[in-house]
């Protein structure tokens, strides 16, 4: 079948997907066309905790958190639809006792860093601790950040918003529409294929997440992208915990959690066996038995009464881990191939933003807010690279974290 050609193909139907179509679209970029091969929403940016910490230890990913951020606090003025941020306070703790005290000074510099960058953020101790969150114990702590205005987001419904946007603004979304791989003619990408055919496209942006080397078959490209299964768990406070806690990025409890709806907690629990290497297509997209009360445990340590809370939901899904956990994002491969993925469990946040820069990168050579050169997809190829490599000079020393740092 002939199919009419397009500009832009994207490939995945999550936030970056998504944010890109609507970036593009919205300042007229021709065809623009998003290839979702399930519904909307339904990979990792459906099953996230959308967690909007901005609390990073090198600038360019603090700068896409303040830069997402942006768009998900004022939703309706800028994407249009309901609002889908809640602006709960975050606290993010690091360890600085023994062994660790450096933690102590990055973590200063690390909140100075963000404030030159526009976050609102301050250091805090544990009596300012105690009396922000008198109901959860700070003993472990000394030092947090706090940041007033973080919070969350409901990522299911931004993610669909977003994609309504595109569509409103010209876009032409594909929901059960997968894309099979990527056809070159020469140096150069000139299509996607699918079951329908190929749609000859002049440039073609991979944002499939965990499925991203199997829609660039064909390029040549593959990235070192490895697939992990995480779990969260929606848990029922006790109702003596009836005010909503804030958002906690607690790597010395080794948890995140966040409200999510009255009375109701998601946690996820960090730590290496809660992070399971599995073929994306073929995982268990249930928790674990005992899943449940591991997250209730985990909890309880930060705030006690948790010990009373029930289980009442909870899943798993993935992280499309890069070698060194930070994003894959540019050009890579023959002419017209760009990839937006390896957000190692931490892209969420950034989803608007990382469209917006990749949009401009495509429209105007270079986007204009943030510099995506540590970005780069083939830095993993190059022969001196080392994923050990800290992104700055004020990345943490963390005993558990998340698949990714701070
Ligand atoms: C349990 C969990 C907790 C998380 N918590 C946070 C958090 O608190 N804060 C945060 O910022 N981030 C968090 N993340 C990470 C965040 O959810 C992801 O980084 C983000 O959603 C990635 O968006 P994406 O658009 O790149 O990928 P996805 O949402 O996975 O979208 C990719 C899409 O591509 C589609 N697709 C795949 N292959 C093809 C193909 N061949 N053709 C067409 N379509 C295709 C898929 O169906 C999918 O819809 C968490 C992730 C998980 C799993």
């Amino acid at each position: 079948m002939t199919q009419t050609p397009i500009d832009v193909a994207i490939v995945g139907g999550g936030i970056m997907g998504a944010s890109l179509a609507w970036e593009l679209a919205r300042r007229g970029t021709g065809r623009v066309a998003l290839f979702e091969r399930g519904a909307i929403a339904s990979g990792s940016s459906g099953r996230t905790g959308a967690l909007l910490r901005r609390h990073y230890s090198n600038e360019s990913e603090a700068m896409l958190a303040q830069t997402g951020w942006e768009t998900y606090a004022h939703w309706p003025e800028i994407v249009g639809g309901d609002p889908v941020h809640t602006p709960s306070g975050l606290i993010a703790t690091v360890d600085t006792g023994p062994g660790r005290e450096a933690n102590a000074e990055k973590l200063r510099a690390n909140v100075a860093m963000q404030n030159r960058v526009g976050i609102p953020s301050r250091v805090v101790d544990r009596d300012e601790l105690r009396k922000l969150q008198p109901f959860a114990q700070w003993d472990d702590v000394a030092l947090a950040a706090y940041e007033p205005d973080s919070g969350y987001v409901d990522a299911v419904a931004a993610t669909r918003s977003m994609a309504q946007a595109a569509r409103r603004a010209g876009a032409a979304i594909q929901e059960g529409m997968p894309v099979l791989g990527v056809t070159v003619e020469g140096d150069r990408v000139s299509g996607v294929r699918t079951a329908e055919g190929v749609v000859p496209a002049a440039t073609i942006v991979v944002a499939a997440g965990p499925w991203a080397n199997r829609a660039l078959a064909g390029s040549g490209v593959t990235l070192p992208i490895e697939t992990l299964r995480v779990q969260i768990a929606i848990l029922h406070r006790p109702l003596e915990l009836e005010e909503p806690h804030f958002v906690y990025l607690d790597t010395v409890a080794g948890i995140f959690c966040r409200p999510y709806g009255p009375g109701r907690t998601l946690i996820g629990v960090s730590g290496g066996d809660q992070h399971d290497p599995v073929d994306p297509d073929v995982y268990l997209e249930q928790n674990d038995p005992g899943y449940g009360a591991l997250a209730i445990a985990a909890i309880a340590r930060r705030i006690p009464a948790m010990r009373g809370a029930v289980q009442i939901g909870g899943h798993a899904g993935l992280y499309d881990m890069s070698p060194d956990a930070h994003p894959l994002i540019g050009s890579m491969g023959p002419e017209g191939l760009f990839v937006m993925t390896g957000f190692s469990g931490a892209g969420f946040k950034k989803g608007p933003a990382v469209g917006r820069a990749m949009a401009e990168l495509l429209l105007d050579g270079a986007p204009s807010f943030v510099d995506l050169a540590p970005f780069r997809p083939d830095r993993v190829f190059a022969p001196d690279y080392d994923p050990r490599t800290p992104w700055s000079a004020t990345e943490y020393d963390l005993g558990s974290d998340f698949g990714h740092g701070l």
